[in-house]
Formats: C-alpha cells, sequence, structure tokens
C-alpha cells in the first residue's frame, strides 16, 4: 500500500484515466476500483497509455 502511494506522489499525471465508454478523465490511483465518474462504466484506461490514437 505504501509503495503504490509513493508511486502516486512521484508522478501525479499518472493518476489519469480516460473511461472506455464516455472518455471522461477521472482521476484515482486505483483504476480498478474507480468507476468512471460521470457514467458509471469501470473500465478505465490510462491517460498516457502509449498506443494511444
Ligand atoms: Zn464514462
Amino acid at each position: 500500500m505504501a509503495q503504490k502511494f509513493e508511486e502516486a506522489e512521484k508522478r501525479v499525471f499518472d493518476n489519469v484515466y480516460v473511461c472506455r465508454k464516455c472518455n471522461a478523465k477521472n482521476r484515482t490511483d486505483n483504476p480498478e476500483k474507480t468507476s468512471c465518474r460521470k457514467c458509471g462504466y469501470s473500465d478505465l484506461r490510462k491517460k498516457n497509455a502509449q498506443f494511444a490514437g
């Protein structure tokens, strides 16, 4: 747990995930337990994914 928190502090922008359904940005350090704040969809992807586009 502490390890995860450390990573979160180091790379703040890595905490942004995009909903696969409505593309809303969701900031979380635990995407697996987070649902989209707009539509409630639970499948989020990292905003800075290398294969974006
Ligand atoms: Zn959504």
